[in-house]
C-alpha cells in the first residue's frame, strides 16, 4: 500500500450511472470529491452487456441529470453501446473527476475520518458513497446436480449473443427481462425452453421502464406497499414483442434437478440439453465495505434514505430499490443522487 493521499471530503466508489449522478450533484454543490472505478474506460456495467440488449425505456426516460440521452439513430429503444456512448461523454460533459483504473479493496473507519483502501494507495474521506452496483455480483441459484452437467452453463453476465447457440438446444432460465430478451433472440437460431419460477408477466406494449419508476415511487411513498398491485415484470421492447407474436415466450415450471445430460422436474420428466443460460439476477457488490460489518442476514446494508444507518457516514446508491425507488435504473439514480447529496451537503 503505498502513502496516503490527500483527505477529500466526499469520495464515491464507482464511475457508473449511479456514480455520476451523484458526481453531478456534487459538482453543482461545489464539494471536494472525487470517484475511483474500477474499469478502465467509462460505462460501468453497461460496457459489459451483450451488444442486442436493449433499454426497457426510451431514451428520453433513461437519462442522467442535465442531459438528456440522445435518440439512437435507429429510433427506438437505446443499446448498451448507445448507454456506454452516453455515459462517457456525461462525465467529460461536467468534467467529473474519476479517477480509473481504481479498485476500493475495504472501507474502514479511522476516527473521524473513513480510509478508502485501493489497490493504488489509500484515501481518508469524510463521507463515502458506494456505487458498485450489482453486474460484478452474478448469482446462480443451487439446484441439485448443477455440478455434474456436461453442458456448457452460462450466466447473463457471460452471455455475448445467440450465435455460438446456432441449432443447439437451450434452456433459458428467469422470469424478467434478461431472460426474456435473450430467449427472443436465441429462439431464431436454437431450440429454446424457458423455464421461470412462476408464470412470466409480460407488460402490456405501451408500458415500458417510466411506468415502472412510477410505479416503484408510489410504492415507496406508500404506507401500505402491497396496497399497490404490481404492473408485471417484463416489458415488450420490439424483439421480445416480435418473440411473443412468434409464440415462443412460453415459459415451464422451474426444473427441480440437473442431470449429465439436461434437466429434470419432479413428475418424471427429463429434457436432454447442450446449455443452460442463467438469467437469474445479480447481488449487490458490497465486498469492500466487509470491514465495517454492516450487512444484515439477507447480505443488504440496512439504510435510511441512502444513508447507512450503522455508519452515517457512508451512503449508497443504486443497487436496487432498498436504496431509493427505481435507483438502479437509469432514470431513477436522478433523485436518489441528488437527494443523497443534499443530506451530504448537510452533514458536512
Ligand atoms: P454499474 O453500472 O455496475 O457501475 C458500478 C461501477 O463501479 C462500475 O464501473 C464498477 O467497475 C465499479 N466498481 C465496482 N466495484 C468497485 C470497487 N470495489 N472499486 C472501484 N470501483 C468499483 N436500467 C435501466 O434504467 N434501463 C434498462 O433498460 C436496464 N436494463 C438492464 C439490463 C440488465 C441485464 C441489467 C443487469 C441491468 C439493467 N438495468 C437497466 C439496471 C441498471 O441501470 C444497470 O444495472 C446499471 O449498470 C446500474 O448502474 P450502477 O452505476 O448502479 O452500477
Amino acid at each position: 500500500m503505498t502513502a496516503s493521499r490527500r483527505p477529500v471530503d466526499v469520495l464515491v466508489i464507482g464511475g457508473g450511472q449511479a456514480g455520476l449522478a451523484a458526481g453531478y450533484y456534487l459538482r453543482r454543490a461545489k464539494a471536494d470529491f472525487v470517484i475511483l472505478d474500477a474499469q478502465e474506460r467509462p460505462g460501468g456495467a453497461w460496457q459489459h452487456a451483450w451488444p442486442s440488449l436493449r433499454l426497457f425505456s426510451p431514451a428520453q426516460f433513461s437519462s442522467l441529470p442535465g442531459r438528456m440521452m440522445p435518440i439512437p439513430p435507429s429510433g427506438g429503444y437505446p443499446s448498451a453501446s448507445d448507454t456506454v456512448a452516453y455515459l462517457a461523454d456525461y462525465e467529460q460533459r461536467y468534467d467529473l473527476p474519476v479517477i480509473r483504473p481504481t479498485r476500493v479493496r475495504a472501507v474502514r473507519r479511522d476516527g473521524e475520518h473513513l480510509v478508502v483502501e485501493t489497490d493504488a494507495g489509500a484515501w481518508q474521506a469524510r463521507i463515502v458513497i458506494s456505487a458498485t452496483g450489482t453486474w460484478w455480483r452474478p448469482y446462480i441459484p443451487y439446484y441439485p446436480g448443477i455440478r455434474d452437467f456436461q453442458g456448457q452453463q452460462l450466466h447473463t453476465a457471460d452471455y455475448r449473443g445467440a450465435e455460438p447457440f446456432q441449432g443447439r438446444r437451450v434452456v433459458v432460465v428467469g422470469g424478467a427481462n434478461s431472460a426474456a430478451q435473450i430467449l427472443a433472440e436465441l429462439s431464431i437460431v436454437a431450440d429454446t425452453t424457458w423455464t421461470t419460477l412462476r408464470p412470466p408477466r409480460l407488460l402490456p406494449d405501451e408500458v415500458d421502464g417510466r411506468a415502472l419508476f412510477e410505479l416503484a415511487t408510489r410504492k415507496a411513498r406508500a404506507a401500505d406497499a402491497e396496497s399497490i398491485g404490481d404492473l408485471g415484470d417484463i416489458v415488450a421492447v420490439p424483439p421480445v414483442r416480435e418473440a411473443r407474436d412468434r409464440g415462443v415466450l412460453k415459459a415451464e415450471p422451474m426444473f427441480t434437478r440437473i442431470t449429465p445430460e439436461g434437466v429434470a422436474w419432479p413428475d418424471g420428466t427429463s429434457l436432454t440439453c447442450d446449455a443452460i443460460i442463467w438469467c437469474t439476477g445479480f447481488r449487490p457488490a458490497l465486498g469492500h465495505l466487509t470491514p465495517l460489518r454492516l450487512r444484515n442476514r439477507t447480505g443488504i446494508i440496512p439504510t435510511q434514505g441512502t444513508r447507512a444507518v450503522g455508519e452515517p457516514r457512508l451512503h449508497l446508491l443504486g443497487y436496487g430499490d432498498w436504496t431509493g425507488p427505481a435507483s438502479a435504473t437509469l432514470i431513477g439514480a436522478s433523485r436518489t443522487a441528488r437527494e443523497t447529496v443534499a443530506e451530504i451537503v448537510k452533514q458536512l
